[in-house]
């Protein structure tokens, strides 16, 4: 089974019109010039939700995907101030939005039944969610990574049932490598990204197959390529390098290159 690399830019509390739209630029120029340059892959950004609108003008029809990163667990509108249904999400054109990031949950109370209804309200809206899930560094030092991966995973597997994850994507994203500028190594990351794929195998190997799995945490253009090729390693969810447009493309580029499609 070829899984296409997914690279996906989370902007997270970044941006304005004016930035965004220099970010666009940038991000579009090579595209303009040379149609698609990576037409094995698929391109995503993820900007706060207020930007969507503006994003989504910008990027057009063209090969940027656009995607959110949180909505509500809800799944109907309702009085539920300050939240986003999945509906206007997939509304304003997302594809994508991103569930249970480790920023959610260590700041914002997720727990795990609640990235599970997320996760649900995703898909009821007709969008993927990423799920993310990761240790912190004390966990790893502790020897618990697996027990913490198989936790945050099952956790959505047991709510959401493993049929379920042909429409969304997984992205490992060890904490201590978010916006540290510490990254995991590429055995690291592939030890971690086939544990994952072996969770998935056990409910069901053909889906496990097909699911992708990124990486994320402290990803850069000169760190990309070595991440990508890791057999289970099936993309990158990038925070800090997807606010540079040439980073993001130097990614992108990474990914096509190596192209397992
Ligand atoms: C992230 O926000 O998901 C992330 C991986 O951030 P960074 O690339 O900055 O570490």
């Amino acid at each position: 089974m070829q899984r296409r690399y997914l690279i996906a830019g989370n902007w997270k509390m970044n941006g304005s019109l004016a930035a965004n739209a220099e970010l666009l630029t940038g991000l579009l120029a090579r595209q303009n010039d040379r149609s698609n340059d990576f037409p094995d892959i698929e391109s995503l950004v993820c900007p706060p939700a207020v930007y969507l609108e503006s994003v989504r003008q910008r990027i057009g029809d063209g090969p940027i995907l656009l995607g959110a990163q949180n909505l509500s667990d809800q799944h109907k509108a309702g009085a539920y101030t300050g939240e986003i249904l999945g509906a206007m999400l997939a509304e304003l054109g997302c594809s994508y939005v991103i569930v249970g990031h480790s920023e959610r949950r260590a700041y914002y109370g997720e727990d795990d039944a609640t990235v599970a209804r997320k996760f649900a309200a995703a898909q009821a809206a007709g969008l993927r969610p990423i799920l993310c899930v990761g240790e912190t560094l004390e966990q790893r030092e502790g020897g618990m990574t697996e027990t913490v991966l198989e936790r945050q995973l099952g956790a959505v597997i047991a709510a959401c049932g493993i049929g379920a994850f042909a429409r969304a994507v997984v992205a490992y994203e060890p904490v201590w490598a978010i916006g540290t500028g510490r990254t995991a190594s590429p055995e690291q990351a592939q030890a971690a990204h086939a544990y994952l794929r072996g969770q998935l195998a056990v409910q069901d190997a053909k889906i496990a197959n097909s699911t992708r799995i990124l990486y994320g945490g402290s990803v850069k253009a000169d760190n990309a390529a070595a991440l990508l090729c890791c057999a289970d390693v099936d993309g990158g969810l990038i925070g800090g390098a997807s606010l540079k447009a040439a980073e993001f493309l130097a990614i992108c580029a990474a990914a096509q290159a190596l192209n397992k499609t």
